[in-house]
């Protein structure tokens, strides 16, 4: 489990994390507190760091 910050009501909301890929993942996780779409970016330079992760509001 990962957590990220919610865009819209700033709340810490838990997310399974993706295994490793060579390319960046988008998925959408909908916010546990507002009930807002979160889309979610998971991209890994290197299987053995931890991978970035960056959470927008859905446009
Ligand atoms: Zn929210």
């Amino acid at each position: 489990m990962e957590n990220i910050t919610c865009p819209y009501c700033w709340q810490k909301i838990d997310f399974d994390l993706p295994g490793y890929s060579d390319v960046s993942i988008e998925l959408v996780v909908d916010c546990e507190v507002c009930c807002r779409p979160i889309t979610v970016t998971v991209e890994w330079t290197s299987p053995d760091e931890e991978p970035l992760i960056s959470a927008e509001a859905e446009s």
